[in-house]
């Protein structure tokens, strides 16, 4: 038996899509394919200005160039999350305050937040982990309550909500990702800028085509286009967009599929949890589930890695996540006022575990990871 941790979701028209794409000889950014995917997210979520970008890291340095920081700023990022949320402001020369997760949630924690605010603060990064929710009511009036902006690393958050409002569009800006482990793939890489406040879209704009305001001249709005601030180039070329768009028409199907499959999760791992062995994920207060991710958290690192390498034994790929960033050699190099103790981002750090979950995971491959899992507490 061998059960992968992540398969990519294939709709089946992805080729067909591409193909229509070489058809067209335009095949380079910000293109039919392109616009048709922006409109999705514009449309079906009522985002104000959506931009696709290369990749979800690169949605995250656009909103670091948008945000304005630099040296001698400060933006505060949960320790418990992916380099790319923190990596993207430390490249603007920002210095990153880390902040600890939830006791029983890895999100950020909110209470922790006041404490870490200094006059230097521009910035609070925040991420929906598994696609579920911050405590964004919150975060949100703190963060105006001090001027600070909100970039919010939607990277696993398709469609997922908050209070009925979808992430990625609650604070300034949004960021998605669409590498090949998330919901929904752009071909392996790819993600989504989603600009909220209006005063930063007219410079999204720049940025995202190499500091030109190249898209404004093909709109009519200027007589010609030059270089008129920074940027990179942050479009994906059309045949990603194609391929994303192949995805983006099948959104509810694989979104059923996958909230089915952690149902059966939950369902199945229940007992574990009643008896105290393991913790199981909480839906926060007010927020969905895109079942992007089922996870367990184990009673200590050693249960963990005992139970990883009795899965693997078994053919069953369960991976651990992030190591806590604050305790990163980076992180360790850079930092200027010391390393912050951290205790419930390192917990989830050495307990937490992911199980497989893709759209063709068949029900019977569900049903032997959790016979497995239970099989292992038994011999304990
Ligand atoms: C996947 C992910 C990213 C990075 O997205 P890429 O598309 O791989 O660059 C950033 N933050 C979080 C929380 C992620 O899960």
């Amino acid at each position: 038996m061998r059960i992968d941790f992540n398969r990519p979701f294939l709709s089946g028209k992805e080729l067909e899509y591409m193909q229509e794409a070489v058809n067209s000889y335009k095949l380079s950014g910000n293109g039919e394919f392109t616009k048709r995917c922006q409109e999705f997210f514009e449309k079906r979520y009522g985002f104000r200005k959506c931009l696709l970008t290369t990749s979800g890291t690169d949605a995250l340095e656009m909103a670091a160039i948008l945000c304005n920081v630099g040296p001698g700023d400060e933006v505060i990022v949960p320790s418990y999350t992916f380099v790319s949320s923190a990596l993207a402001f430390v490249r603007q020369g920002a210095d990153i305050v880390w902040a600890d997760s939830l006791p029983g949630h890895p999100n950020i924690d909110p209470d922790g937040l006041e404490a870490l605010i200094t006059p230097r603060t521009r910035v609070i990064v925040v991420v929906h982990y598994a696609g579920m929710a911050c405590d964004m009511d919150r975060i949100m009036d703190i963060a105006e309550s001090h001027g600070i902006l909100v970039v919010e690393d939607a990277a696993q958050a398709v469609d997922s909500f908050y209070k009925g409002k979808p992430l990625g569009g609650i604070g300034h800006l949004g960021c998605f990702s669409f590498h090949e482990t998330k919901n929904i793939t752009a071909g392996g890489e790819g993600g989504l800028l989603v600009v909220n406040d209006p005063s930063l879209e007219r410079r999204a704009e720049i940025i995202w085509e190499k500091g030109t305001n190249r898209a404004e001249f093909f709109r009519g709005m200027v007589n010609k286009y030059g270089w008129v601030d920074t940027g990179s180039s942050f479009l994906p070329a059309e045949i990603n967009a194609a391929f994303l768009w192949a995805q983006l028409e099948n959104l509810d199907t694989v979104q059923r599929r996958r909230l089915d499959i952690w149902g059966q999760y939950y369902i199945g791992l229940k007992t574990l949890e009643e008896r105290h062995l393991v913790h199981l994920p909480v839906i926060p207060e007010g927020a969905t589930n895109n079942a992007h991710m089922f996870y367990m958290v184990c009673r200590s690192l050693e249960e963990r890695t005992a139970l990883t390498a009795f899965l693997k034994e078994a053919g069953i790929q369960a991976p651990f996540h992030y190591l806590s960033l604050h305790s990163s050699a980076y992180a360790k190099a850079h930092s200027k006022k010391g390393i912050p103790d951290l205790p419930h981002c390192d917990r989830f750090a050495d307990c937490l575990v992911r199980l497989p979950l893709f759209y063709t995971l068949e029900d019977s491959d569900v049903k032997d990871v959790i016979v497995h899992i239970l099989r292992f507490y038994e011999s304990r």
